[in-house]
């Protein structure tokens, strides 16, 4: 019991000493040293309903001009595949940059990347940037992996599809959705429920200049860029989700094939994809003009 009091006093001592010295400091002439006293922490935080971390818009200052949203795949903490010593991540941000300094070096056309570092947005995050800044067109970039198929090789361009084309493109649409949930719960899971005609429209008309731009990829990549042998998909992509801004996905292709990997790697393959893309992106807003 004694043993027990003692110990008691030991870690009760400074703590009384303290106490004592609050309350009969000032009369005794011995300042108590103030605790937390003269430190003010600020968080910032965002406004309400202010939009997080809209990113900026290069290239011409006039907003007629049109604009494309550039998303890098993954990012942060979701590096997505990987292979021969490649991330996606990082291949997505490399690619997505090259095509984003082609596009500003031609000029006329105003471009935006939903990230331009190593970090993580959620699947929705990305469409709704595109959404936010009132883009012209989306296009997401990613890089695919066969496992220990290395032979399997060639880019292809997504759609959105409201059925998934081909259990393949299901399989994808599982694996690059799932980014989302994190231990089986889905991070944002709302539907789009505001006045469904209008949103449908919308849709429609995105979706038809989406397979505008997912065929003038292709035609434009021609002889340019390796493509798979079945080149043209479509997936319940959340990414590809906006209603409103034509979207596509591109696969720039396999890191699990390490040549395709080092082509994707290299400066001269990552200068192909941007002037093919560039070119497609052009024409795509040419026809847009025009009709
Ligand atoms: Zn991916």
């Amino acid at each position: 019991m004694l043993y027990r009091l003692q110990i008691a006093l030991v870690f009760l001592a400074p703590v009384l000493l303290l106490a004592a010295l609050y309350v009969l400091g000032d009369a005794l002439g011995v300042r108590a040293p103030l605790l937390g006293r003269g430190y003010v922490i600020r968080l910032p935080l965002p406004e309400a309903g202010a939009t997080v971390g809209l990113p900026p818009i290069l290239g011409p200052a006039d907003p007629a001009r049109p604009l494309v949203v550039i998303d890098a795949g993954h990012g942060g903490h979701d590096p997505g595949a990987s292979g021969a010593g490649l991330r996606e991540k990082t291949l997505a941000l490399a690619l997505a940059r090259a095509l984003r300094d082609r596009l500003l070096d031609e000029g006329g056309v105003r471009v935006a990347l939903t990230r331009d570092d190593d970090k993580y947005l959620v699947l929705e995050e990305r469409a709704e940037i595109a959404r936010q800044l009132g883009a012209d067109l989306f296009l997401s970039i990613h890089a695919d992996s066969a496992g220990d198929k290395e032979a399997v090789s060639g880019a292809s361009v997504y759609t959105l599809s409201a059925r998934a084309s081909s259990e393949a493109a299901a399989r994808f649409a599982a694996r690059e959705n799932s980014a989302d949930v994190v231990n089986g719960v889905p991070l944002a899971n709302q539907d789009e429920q505001v006045n469904a005609i209008l949103v449908e429209l919308a849709q429609r008309q995105a979706q038809e200049q989406s397979d505008e731009f997912a065929r003038l990829i292709l035609r434009e990549g021609q002889g340019v860029l390796e493509f798979h042998p079945q080149p043209r998909r479509s997936a319940a992509l959340v990414v590809l989700r906006a209603p409103d801004v034509p979207s596509a996905l591109f696969e720039a292709g396999f890191i699990s094939n390490p040549e395709e990997a080092g082509r994707l790697a290299s400066p001269e393959g990552q200068a192909s994809f941007a002037e093919a893309m560039a070119r497609a992106i052009r024409v795509y807003f040419a026809r847009q003009t025009v009709s």
